[in-house]
């Protein structure tokens, strides 16, 4: 029986990724020994690392202005980091919260720095995107800080926030390379790997260089993005296992067609299931329908008993992982760049069974 894993992270990865990783484990082809045993300061692993960060430049089209940082401690590391290296003395920043890890970034930012909030969706329990309209950004603020895709909520930014001259952050751990992406937007993007990008243990960090500079001296130095950008991302031992995967996956993204076509499939894979929710009483989705989630489709049935019962049966036939986030409740289905149409169409057939049996 085929499994499709709907977990929403560490997640689905391309199998031809696993496949190569598997073959080339013990012995690196031209090396003959595993890239787990070699040396960071070895030349085919600054190779390997090299060629990941030229790849994501090629894939994203990225500014030769910005860096391209693998670091580690997940995004969550980033929720600290950020305000520790981008706020200037005596000043601000402003945060757009509009789920659970942008809620958690807000709370660490504080205990750094002064944060002011910009725009919540806490009201409405996550389930939009505050218009441009409803922010109220400070042209003062030292940085803009928000989270692309609600992870836990099912909600998503179908375009940035505009944030004029104030230097946009943006947390797109949950939706990174599903679609094409302007950089130029931004002054720094995070993402941790588990969901779109690979394996846990690498975060990939893309900073302007103007950035840079405000990273303070006095910042012990595997927290300074400064230090990082000129180790060229070894100040110390990096993630090396967790960078080699992401480049593998950066190299599917490509071979895929590239983000314009990651982007189709990725609208056609959400559409496939937003489709079966808006066409049944049965199910009810969480998400406004403007503001839903490519990444995380979450919905409810009738009773906390059903959607128990619904996400063990779906297990019985090889769809597993659907139990929602416990702060929501619910089911939801991740279905990131790596996970198949084919896996979200037997998702829908197993809905509309699952109606006809108990709705
Ligand atoms: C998963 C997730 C995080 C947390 O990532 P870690 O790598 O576990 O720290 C942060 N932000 C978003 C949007 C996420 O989806």
């Amino acid at each position: 029986m085929t499994i499709y894993n709907f977990a929403a992270g560490p997640a689905t990865l391309p199998a031809e990724v696993l496949q190569e990783a598997q073959r080339d484990l013990v012995s690196l082809p031209g090396v003959g020994i595993s890239l787990l045993e070699m040396s960071h300061r070895s030349k085919p692993v600054v190779e390997m690392i090299e060629s990941a960060e030229q790849d994501i430049r090629d894939l994203a089209g990225i500014p030769d202005n910005y860096q391209v940082l693998f670091l580690q401690g997940g995004a969550s590391l980033q929720f600290s980091m950020v305000p520790m290296n981008l706020l200037t003395p005596n000043g601000h920043a402003d945060h757009i919260v509009t789920g659970n890890f942008a809620n958690l970034a807000l709370k660490d930012a504080k205990k750094v720095g002064n944060i002011r909030l910009a725009g919540s969706t806490e009201d409405s329990n996550h389930d939009c995107i505050p218009s441009q309209e409803q922010l109220d950004l400070d042209l003062a603020a030292d940085y803009v800080h928000f989270t692309g895709n609600n992870t836990i909520y099912g909600t998503e930014w179908a375009t940035e926030p505009a944030t004029g001259d104030v230097p946009l952050v943006g947390d797109l751990s949950s939706n990174i390379f599903s679609k094409p992406i302007d950089v130029s937007k931004y002054g720094l993007i995070y993402a941790g790997a588990q969901k779109n990008l690979g394996a846990a243990g690498a975060t990939l960090v893309i900073i302007r260089d103007d950035l840079l500079p405000r990273s303070p001296e006095s910042l012990p130095s595997m927290l300074s993005y400064n230090v990082h950008a000129k180790g060229k991302s070894a100040h110390n031992t990096p993630p090396v296992f967790s960078i080699y995967i992401l480049g593998l996956v950066v190299k599917w993204l490509a071979n895929q067609g590239g983000l314009e076509c990651m982007g189709r499939l990725n609208n056609d894979k959400a559409k496939i299931l937003y489709d079966q929710l808006d066409s049944s009483e049965f199910f009810s989705g969480h998400a406004v329908p403007e503001h839903r989630s490519r990444m995380n489709v979450t919905f409810r049935l009738p009773t906390p008993e059903l959607e128990t019962q619904f996400a063990t049966e779906a297990a019985f036939e090889g769809l597993v992982e659907l139990k929602g986030h416990r702060s929501v409740g619910g089911i939801r289905a991740s279905v990131y760049n790596a996970f198949p149409k084919e896996g979200v169409e037997a998702l829908v057939s197993f809905m509309k069974q699952f109606e006809r049996t108990h709705g």
